[in-house]
């Protein structure tokens, strides 16, 4: 029996327990109650290790590439960069991009790999992970050439789980989608990210034009309408941004699980998702970070944060999106969407002992008054106290040879992608 205890605890299903414990063995939780162990964490709360709903792992080091540009032209330097990494390169950013989730309090990420490279370094590392192996294809035998070869340098171990992502609308057909949802794993994709992939798709124009050999013909119907033959409770979406009325009612309609990236939508120029109609409609919006690519970091709180900042402006009410909701959204909500909130989300005796501790000391929230207030808007990565999954501490605050080497191996595989081509 292992107990850790704080001045409080959330565990989301429940409300917050002031003077906490929670009791975990063999990986799983026993208890939740209050109590003081004698490993007590004073000024801090005990949260579910967040579920991170949208990831690239091995986006880690991507941040700034095409800052300010246009979405295809950004998708195209992106590719060209890629493209002058090895595979050991991209296993060594994966690797900081686990590194960089668990320092910010994530147990739990979706991730969409280019390589596999994230269930290389998830596993070696403890991060929990389903990792959907991307495809891009008009022709699924194509798409199955594409995740066979993947899927043959990535093992699943108890962590880590292997799904298959179809990249988008515009990148894959509707049959390789449905080659993709024969397979019995999970899949995921990118939906409606941006109004250049509904210009593209509706009429063959904008700036996708850029990279349109590699693109599906126009289907002369947006996003959500040219996937709406496969969208269902199985089909995790990332984005949904430009989704209409109509749309969000389909998506509502066929279960869909959202994931919901604020602050990359709005680094991209691409806009922000309709988060309070989607999730008034739909069961399942989760949160997610996206990659450095995109945004800056792997930081939940500051998607948190984000999620609220964008859902109150957008709608000029303030409890369009409360802290209670943000903090939802990025445990039991996004487990929901997932399909793994029988395991994690929540600190509920008989699930997976993920748990992050977050120091609130000197921050403006304490003394508490409202703790999920107080995680939310006072967390941050360099608050985090402690990062335990299935059990075992993968992250703690303080200096560390392994995660010096890591950053170190990352920054040259970065080095290598800047240098021009010979
Ligand atoms: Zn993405």
């Amino acid at each position: 029996m292992t107990d850790v205890s704080a001045d409080w605890v959330l565990p989301v299903d429940g409300p917050p327990i002031e003077g906490g414990l929670v009791r975990y063995e063999g990986g799983a939780i026993v208890e939740v109650t209050q109590g003081r162990a004698e490993r007590h964490h004073a000024d801090a709360a005990i949260v579910p290790g967040f579920v991170n709903a949208h990831s690239h792992l091995e986006y880690a080091m991507y941040a700034g590439f095409g800052d300010g540009q246009a979405f295809g032209p950004w998708i195209a330097t992106h590719v060209e960069r890629k493209n002058r990494l090895e595979r050991d390169d991209m296993i060594a950013i994966a690797r900081l991009g686990v590194l960089e989730s668990l320092r910010a309090g994530i147990a739990t990420t979706a991730d969409y790999s280019f390589s596999g490279a994230a269930a290389t370094a998830a596993a070696e590392l403890g991060l929990r992970a389903i990792v959907y192996l991307e495809v891009f294809a008009l022709d699924p035998a194509e798409a199955e050439r594409q995740f066979e070869r993947k899927r043959a340098l990535t093992e699943e171990s108890e962590l880590v789980h292997i799904g298959v992502s179809p990249h988008a609308p515009y990148s894959c057909s509707l049959d390789t989608y449905r080659w993709c949802l024969s397979l019995g794993i999970p899949v995921g994709t990118h939906l409606a990210e941006s109004a250049n992939e509904n210009e593209w798709l509706e009429h063959g124009s904008g700036p996708l034009q850029g990279i349109a050999p590699i693109l599906v013909p126009p289907t002369g119907k947006r996003a959500v309408a040219t996937l709406e033959p496969v969208l269902g409770p199985d089909l995790l979406c990332a984005h949904c941004v430009e989704v209409n009325t109509d749309e969000i009612a389909l998506l509502a309609e066929r279960n869909v699980p959202v994931v919901h990236c604020p602050r990359s939508n709005a680094l991209l120029g691409c806009g922000i998702a309709p988060v309070a109609e989607l999730r008034e409609a739909v069961v399942r919006v989760a949160l997610g970070t996206d990659s450095p690519a995109s945004t800056p970091s792997f930081d939940m709180f500051e998607e948190m944060r984000t999620a609220i900042y964008m859902a109150r402006a957008r709608t000029k009410r303030p409890e369009a999106l409360l802290a209670t909701d943000a903090l939802r959204m990025a445990t039991l909500d996004a487990a929901r969407a997932l399909r793994i909130e029988g395991q994690v989300g929540t600190l509920t005796p008989g699930k997976r002992a993920d748990l992050t501790v977050v120091s609130l000391a000197g921050s403006p929230y304490h003394p508490v008054e409202d703790p999920a207030a107080a995680v939310v808007y006072g967390g941050s990565p360099e608050r985090v106290l402690e990062t335990i999954v299935d059990g075992n501490t993968r992250y703690a605050n303080e200096d560390n040879e392994q995660w010096r080497e890591v950053r170190s191996t990352a920054s040259a595989a970065r080095q290598r992608m800047l240098a021009p081509q010979p």
